[in-house]
């Protein structure tokens, strides 16, 4: 693979975040678990080699529970891929996280069902458990929370992220238990993702873009899809800008305890 199809840092979450990348190449990789969501474009931001995924396809093709989250892990690792950066739009549970706040969560809930959200599901991959007590890297959130605050955008520097399967939203009842439970922002596709990356000992961090209110706080009627884009929309630049501030600023050595998360396990498959 040449080095122009290389990057040390990547991004899931396209659409909007690299079509002003200088001299980007999109490229088309395949997996052992099929193609990833789309081409991966790569390029270069302060300084650093990035790649970043679709998420959703460029045409948006891929509902959260279609999403090919192996191809999409396995590919980043396949291009000498570290570091993960997760950006995503969230509803939130908690009046205290209004509408346009940025939340780095620390925990995550998994409350999806049918999604495929192991690579070590039977031979020839071993029998591996990872730790996931802490899902997210601890060096990404910290970057991320301190580029933000330094932007201006004073992030929700933790939380706990519940992601649903979709591709529906909450009842208000379904609402009002995720939030008694203790999480303060729903998704839908933050699993498995943050259990395939660890699963490849890859660093992991999310930033969530609160674009509504969950029904469970919600008054009016409910959260509805134009009302999530249009808040997306509106916030797509200010996301950019601080994405490549924190690519700008992570560390180029992981110091963390992610890279290590398979010492000593084996894993049956022999990793990209
Ligand atoms: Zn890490």
């Amino acid at each position: 693979m040449s080095a122009s199809h290389r990057a040390e840092i990547g991004v899931i979450g396209g659409s909007g975040l690299y079509e002003f990348l200088v001299d980007a190449v999109a490229v088309e990789v395949d997996t052992p678990y099929g193609p990833p969501s789309d081409r991966l474009v790569i390029g270069e931001v302060a300084g650093r080699r990035v790649a970043f995924v679709p998420r959703h396809g460029v045409d948006h093709r891929w509902p959260p529970h279609r999403i090919p989250y192996r191809a999409n892990l396995w590919a980043l690792r396949s291009l000498g891929v570290g570091q993960v950066l997760a950006p995503c739009a969230v509803g939130s549970l908690r009046h205290d996280r209004p509408i346009g706040s940025l939340v780095i969560p620390d925990q995550v809930i998994d409350r999806t069902s049918g999604r495929v959200g192991t690579f070590y599901d039977g031979p020839p991959a071993g029998i591996v458990h990872v730790a996931f007590a802490d899902p997210y890297c601890p060096v990404g959130r910290d970057v991320a929370t301190r580029a933000a605050a330094a932007a201006g955008w004073a992030p929700f520097g933790d939380g706990t992220l519940v992601v649903i399967e979709g591709p529906r939203f909450s009842s208000r009842a379904e609402s009002a238990w995720y939030a008694a439970g203790g999480a303060s922002i729903v998704g839908m596709t933050g699993q498995p993702e943050a259990t395939l990356a660890r699963e490849l000992a890859l660093c992991y961090t999310t930033l969530a873009l609160v674009t509504d209110l969950d029904a469970g706080i919600e008054t009016g009627s409910g959260v509805t899809m134009a009302e999530v884009f249009a808040i997306f929309g509106k916030n797509v630049a200010r996301l950019r800008d601080l994405l490549f501030a924190v690519i700008g600023t992570l560390p180029q050595e992981r110091r963390c305890p992610c890279p290590a998360t398979l010492d000593g396990l084996r894993t049956g498959i022999v990793l990209p």
